[in-house]
């Protein structure tokens, strides 16, 4: 199974308004239709640093209604969000299917990865959860990992952002970075030439092999 991991603003998104920061929580514009990314055999996830939450910028809410948001757009092809709403110290995670995040970390009131069968030994990561660090990636390839059935095994790993600290966590973590400019023109060229799912994966194998 390949994991492919996109970091949310700026990549997957950019705003609606033009501003830098997203102005209600529905001020989101897709940047590329990833039903195209949708195969049987990837792992497909989103890994995005929110500190303003931390800062006060944001507020718990509106963050939860902009990631539900981004859900229904993306039409729920992505199998889980990661979110670090701090320094690093927790996480947000949300599963396909399950209606609300779980936050995670050492805080009052967060729930503890033990708790959890499919997160265990990720307390170890506490402090790493924000980009640069490699945190968030190395849940994601967790998450992706376990089953009910066993672990599953990961062939490929690739992480798509719009910054350098995305470049940076992708490499600490052992995953290929694509930037995601150089990715749309790989997405348009197979749109171009009219090759449709799962062929528009192969479109983009160079980099990415499906
Ligand atoms: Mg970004």
């Amino acid at each position: 199974m390949k994991l492919i991991v996109f970091d949310a603003d700026g990549t997957l998104t950019r705003t609606a308004s033009g501003k830098q920061f997203p102005e209600t929580p529905s001020d989101k514009i897709l940047q590329f239709n990833p039903k195209n990314l949708y195969h049987p055999n990837v792992y497909l996830a989103v890994a995005s640093n929110q500190k303003g939450v931390s800062l006060g910028f944001k507020t718990s809410e509106f963050l939860e209604e902009e990631f539900a948001y981004l859900d229904d757009l993306t039409e729920h092809i992505f199998n889980c969000f990661i979110i670090c709403p701090d320094d690093g110290e927790s996480v947000w995670i949300k599963r396909e299917h399950e209606e609300q995040f779980i936050r995670l970390g050492n805080q009052r009131g967060y729930q503890k990865f033990s708790e959890f069968p499919y997160l265990s030994g990720c307390e170890s990561l506490i402090g790493t959860f924000r980009k640069p660090e490699l945190g968030m990636l190395q849940l994601a390839e967790k998450i992706a990992t376990w089953s009910p059935y066993g672990t599953r095994e990961i062939t490929d790993r690739i992480f798509i952002g719009d910054r350098e600290s995305d470049q940076s966590a992708a490499q600490k973590a052992g995953f290929r970075f694509w930037y995601i400019d150089d990715f749309l023109q790989e997405i348009n060229k197979a749109t171009l030439l009219g090759v449709a799912v799962p062929e528009v994966l192969d479109g983009v194998s160079n980099e990415i092999s499906l």
